[in-house]
């Protein structure tokens, strides 16, 4: 937030050193929590494609310490002119979104604000800095769950928020920025508000997948449903694009899947189709029913590998597991286990995310298999439908009722 809306500007040695006492006074009043960058603390996101060594970072004991810090830079002029604050929350970001860019910024490190999860029947009160996979573990409990995911859990409530959060439920639930009831918000003043859809509904939807640029969660209240003990989780193949979509979108339309997404998988050479640019072509389509009893979740999986067989080019041994709901929502977390071992995973990330009319789908498909680099190694090649009906227009444009999300992540 505040790294935008206070001017970037280079700060002499003098100013900079006057600027540091009046920030470090400021806060070392309440405690000593603001702490002089070292050069052994990482400035690296997941994305290692940017670093940058900020002035100090902020390992914030409450919400009101970030507004102290906030205000005294705010309510001085030199210092709201030179000085960058930037939240900075699991830093899984890709290109620097959590840092600051230059040495007179300052860093709020939300994972170190204290952690408070309250589970209640239909929501939970959690704290910015809380990582989702804990708000799962701890929701779990009392058998309830938020809806609305990422791929990967081990990211903030704040950091994805400031995002949207779009995953396979999102053709169902909306986005996670569509599950929040209400927020806690520092804003580039230093003020704390409540905010919600009736509440300084402006700062909520400004928030919500805000970048991070209209102010700081310190508090989130995410709704939550029954969970569902075990998922049957399906992966079919496809050589037909055409038929692929076509598949996406009926199983999104009919709303008898629980979670749906789709890859694009290319490899090098020796299967049937074969791209200009010397890739085999596939595609997968990854689907979830959520269950607490199998013989009902295995009729309904029945008979919508009956309806698919229809179409006649679907791969004809689909690949099914049982899985318990949790694992299913924590999967990428085994693959990072094993990239980790292989020193795959502290690699660069070069990530696009793209989301595209449904009328221009194929022409992007084409496109994107032909240009792609022919040495193209690593990282998936993720396309699924959503509906926009199910995005808030407060918070998002889109021109088609049927867009296509497409992710392509690169491991450099
Ligand atoms: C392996 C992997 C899989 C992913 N899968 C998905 C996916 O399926 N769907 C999806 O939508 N995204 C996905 N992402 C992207 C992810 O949601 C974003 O990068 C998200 O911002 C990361 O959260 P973070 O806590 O690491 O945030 P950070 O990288 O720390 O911060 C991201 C932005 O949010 C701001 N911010 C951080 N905390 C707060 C806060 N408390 N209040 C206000 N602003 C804040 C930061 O200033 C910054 O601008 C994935 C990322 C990775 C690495």
């Amino acid at each position: 937030m505040i790294k935008h809306s206070i001017t970037n500007m280079r700060i002499s040695g003098l100013l900079l050193s006057l600027s540091t006492l009046v920030i470090f006074s400021t806060i070392s009043s309440s405690s000593s929590t603001l702490i002089p960058f070292r050069k052994n603390i990482s400035t690296l996101d997941f994305g290692r494609i940017i670093e940058s060594n900020p002035l100090a970072i902020l390992n914030p004991e409450s919400p009101k310490e970030i507004a102290q810090l906030i205000q005294s830079i705010f309510s001085n002029e030199t210092l709201m002119i030179n000085m960058t604050v930037a939240q900075r929350g699991a830093a899984h970001s890709t290109y620097g979104q959590s840092q600051t860019s230059t040495s007179n910024g300052i860093i709020v490190n939300m994972t170190q604000l204290p952690s408070f999860i309250h589970i209640e029947e239909s929501f939970a009160d959690v704290a910015g800095g809380v990582l989702w996979v804990d708000l799962l573990a701890e929701s779990l409990k009392k058998g309830r769950s938020p809806r609305s995911w990422t791929d990967y859990l081990y990211l903030s409530v704040g950091g994805t928020l400031s995002v949207a959060g779009i995953s396979g439920q999102t053709f169902k639930h909306g986005p996670q920025i569509s599950n929040v009831i209400e927020l806690d918000v520092i804003t580039g003043r230093g003020e704390q508000f409540t905010c919600s859809e009736k509440m300084n509904a402006d700062l909520f939807y400004g928030v919500l997948g805000g970048l991070g640029q209209f102010g700081i969660i310190t508090r989130a209240r995410i709704i939550l449903h029954s969970a569902p003990k075990m998922v049957k989780w399906v992966k079919v193949k496809y050589e037909s694009f055409d038929q692929f979509i076509k598949d996406q979108e009926f199983l999104i339309s009919q709303g008898v899947v629980d979670y749906l997404e789709g890859e694009i998988i290319l490899q090098h050479k020796n299967l049937s189709k074969v791209s200009p640019r010397g890739l085999n072509v596939s595609y997968s389509i990854e689907f979830v029913i959520h269950y607490d009893e199998e013989i009902v979740a295995q009729k309904k999986l029945d008979e919508i590998l009956d309806e698919l067989k229809k179409g006649g080019t679907m791969a004809p041994l689909p690949k099914i597991e049982d899985a318990s709901y949790f694992d299913f929502l924590n999967r990428v977390r085994k693959e990072e286990m094993e990239l980790r071992k292989e020193g795959l995973w502290e690699v660069a990330h070069p990530w696009l995310n793209v989301f595209v009319p449904r009328a221009h789908i194929k022409r992007f498909k084409d496109l994107l298999v032909e240009t792609i680099a022919d040495t193209y190694t690593a990282g998936p090649l993720i396309i699924y439908p959503i509906l926009r009906h199910k995005y808030s227009s407060s918070s998002f444009l889109f021109s088609t009722s049927f867009s296509y999300l497409i992710k392509k992540k690169q491991a450099k």
